[in-house]
């Protein structure tokens, strides 16, 4: 027999949020569960830790945790300071909304995954493609799933996985696609008003912004009833730049310079 594996859960929706109770439900016959997950809402707040006051973290039952922070301090706490061994899978979500394209960039979700890769553990962040209420069943079914790869991979290379799931009845889901980040098109996406004191104030969203229509993408996946599985990786390196920038001998060296 395996040992247990044993699988961290947090979200950036806070831990009270129903797509957490689903995805712990959903992964619990896997393995030891610990869910360490913000206590307050933390959406957007990209990968933020908190360096300037204390944390706490509350047990609220057994395996269950609520941590007054961001959900990157939510995995490093768990990592460092609650679990005795690094976990076999962290998993993010199930986000309430979807995170694709450069939205990853902002997302709470995201980043915690990105916490998880960046301390060598095999992550997946994922999301449920509507802000209304929705069943959460299809996605953690999804999850289920998708963490079982997970943990078959195996340690190594850590594994950073962003999936969102379209939110259609679990029946209509298609099947599931591996996909690359889509693209944003953004439009008014500052609203400027009046305060009731005559003061300008601004509101960032405006309406919702449309996608780039190629079709190998999270966000063509999703709209076509398909789970979109993108593999990231946190090498930001432009690797294009560094050639170009070597063309136009950029670098420079006064120790080398022979006039
Ligand atoms: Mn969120």
């Amino acid at each position: 027999m395996d040992e247990k594996k044993t699988i961290l859960i947090t979200n950036d929706d806070g831990i009270a949020a129903e797509g957490l109770r689903a995805l712990s439900e959903s992964l619990a016959e896997m393995g030891d569960v610990i869910i360490v997950a913000p206590e307050q809402e933390q959406s957007a707040s990209s990968h933020a830790i908190t360096l300037d006051k204390p944390l706490r973290i509350k047990e609220i039952s057994p395996r269950r945790y609520g941590v007054s922070g961001t959900p990157t301090d939510c995995v490093l706490l768990a990592i460092h300071g609650i679990l005795e061994r690094k976990p076999d899978l962290i998993v993010s979500g199930i986000n309430h909304g979807p995170n694709m394209g450069e939205d990853v960039t902002y997302s709470g979700t995201v980043a915690a995954a990105i916490e998880g890769c960046i301390l060598g553990i095999n992550s997946m962040a994922i999301s449920l493609t509507s802000w209304e209420p929705v069943s959460f069943d299809g996605a953690a079914a999804a999850a289920g799933r998708l963490a079982r790869v997970l943990l078959d991979m195996g340690r190594g290379k850590a594994r950073l996985w962003n999936v969102n799931v379209p939110a259609i009845p679990r029946e209509a889901i298609r099947g599931i696609r591996v996909t690359k980040l889509g693209s944003r098109i953004y439009n008014d996406l500052i609203i400027k008003k009046k305060d009731p004191r005559g003061r300008d104030y601004f509101w960032i969203g405006g309406a919702e912004p449309g996608w780039s229509t190629e079709d190998d993408t999270d966000f063509a996946a999703v709209s076509a009833g398909y789970i979109s599985v993108t593999p990231l990786r946190l090498d930001f390196t432009d690797y294009e730049g560094i050639i170009e920038l070597e063309e136009h001998r950029l670098a420079w060296n006064p120790e080398q310079t022979t006039q």
